[in-house]
């Protein structure tokens, strides 16, 4: 059944129950295999959640509105359930798609990827390093109406599950981050295989792994955008991915703060409640604080992505900020939790492992402070 998306607070309920109904039961075991089932693509499809901003012509729900998104991720977050894979497949390969496919490739692709039947993932990180972007080993060679893809990358989110992938390669040879395009790589083409998934201290329930490409054959139908261009679209696409992960931030940093309030007030020591030392309160008085300015930062960078005008800087500030806060909440929240907290399978645990993550991907704390220092002149 598909989610109505008329209104925010409908949106929100139905995606709650949605998840609490279809994904909440199966979750465990995905985590405990490291690769969530096809079920789970197709149950999202199904009911709408997948390729909210695709227009409807091409099976989305036409709603360019990122705040629809915010919503999708809050509830996520609340209900426990991997998000990196749908943030890949969404917020990135979809709206890759969107934005640089032709009307042929749009007609090819988009549909499955909004019905969950076709599973989405970005490749830009290389076993030689993925800080530098700009700095692409993987090449492909044009041959008539084909290029031969020859190259590797790593740590790919839904890289065991995924159909099509969106691969940066280096089509010309030159200054770095001159002739970077976008591939499109199907599934079952020749050439391409990938590695057993990746074991993670983390998002267990998400499947990343290594690709390799070995004379692999792409027809030039598969080309995104134009030949070259890789590096500017890549950039273009940035601040989208970058306020994703910072949603994911927010949300978590919130959730995370939340349920440790619960369990301050509950857990006792010294014959009270832990919560009530005042190191503690104070401790989580500065949290709250920090948290609900990010939630103002957020609702801020939301604003101005609906008009447009959320610029490169902007998404490494706010994805830089938000992702060290949640680390930070997510630290001293274990430590508030004691000896429970350092248990893999506990909330605290578990959280604080999810939350490592964040300041990796997507552009690491160090690169994104290159780039907000950059623009101050310095
Ligand atoms: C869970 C997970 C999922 C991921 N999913 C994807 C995916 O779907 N697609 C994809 O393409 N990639 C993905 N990645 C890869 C991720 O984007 C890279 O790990 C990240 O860009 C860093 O690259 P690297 O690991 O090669 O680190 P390196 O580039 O080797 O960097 C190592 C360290 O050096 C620091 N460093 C580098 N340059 C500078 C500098 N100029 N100044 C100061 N410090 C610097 C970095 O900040 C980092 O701390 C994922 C990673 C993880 C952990």
């Amino acid at each position: 059944m598909r989610i109505e998306i008329d209104n925010f607070d409908n949106y929100r309920k139905s995606c709650r129950e949605f998840l609490e109904r279809e994904i909440v039961p199966e979750h465990q075991k995905w985590e405990e295999n490291g690769l969530v089932e096809r079920s789970f693509w197709e149950k999202l499809g199904q009911s709408g959640l997948l390729g909210m901003s695709v227009t409807p012509e091409f099976g989305g729900l036409g709603k360019s509105d990122y705040r629809f998104a915010v919503i999708l991720t809050e509830e996520l977050i609340k209900s426990g359930v991997t998000v990196p894979g749908i943030v890949a497949h969404n917020d990135v390969v979809a709206s890759y798609i969107f934005a640089l496919g032709n009307e042929e490739q749009k007609k090819r692709w988009l549909p499955e990827l909004c019905s969950g039947k076709r599973v989405a993932a970005i490749a830009m990180t290389e076993p030689g390093g993925g800080s530098n972007t700009a700095d692409i080993k993987t090449v492909a060679t044009r041959q008539g109406d084909y290029y031969l893809v020859n190259g590797g990358k790593t740590y790919i989110t839904n890289g065991i599950n995924a159909d099509l992938i969106v691969v940066a390669v280096k089509t010309e040879q030159g200054q770095q981050g001159q002739g970077i395009s976008l591939l499109a790589i199907e599934r079952d083409m020749p050439g391409f295989s990938r590695g057993e998934p990746l074991k993670k201290i983390g998002w267990n329930g998400s499947d990343t792994a290594e690709l390799f490409f070995h004379d692999c054959k792409v027809p030039i139908t598969n080309l995104l955008g134009r030949e070259n261009l890789g590096n500017y679209y890549f950039m273009s696409a940035m601040p989208r991915e970058r306020l994703s992960i910072s949603t994911v931030a927010v949300a978590s940093a919130e959730h995370i703060l939340q349920s440790t309030l619960e369990y301050v007030k509950e857990r006792t020591a010294f014959n009270q409640p832990i919560g009530s030392f005042q190191y503690n309160r104070f401790m989580l008085a500065q949290l709250d604080t920090e948290v609900k300015i990010a939630r103002v930062y957020l609702d801020n960078a939301v604003d101005l992505f609906n008009q447009g005008l959320f610029s490169l800087v902007d998404a490494a500030r706010i994805k830089w900020w938000t992702t060290e806060l949640q680390m930070k909440v997510a630290d001293r929240c274990l430590q508030l939790h004691g000896g429970l907290g350092y248990l893999r399978d506990s909330i605290a645990g578990k959280n604080w492992l999810n939350s490592r993550a964040q300041t990796i991907y997507g552009g690491t704390s160090e690169v994104l402070q290159e780039i907000i220092s950059k623009s101050l002149g310095l």
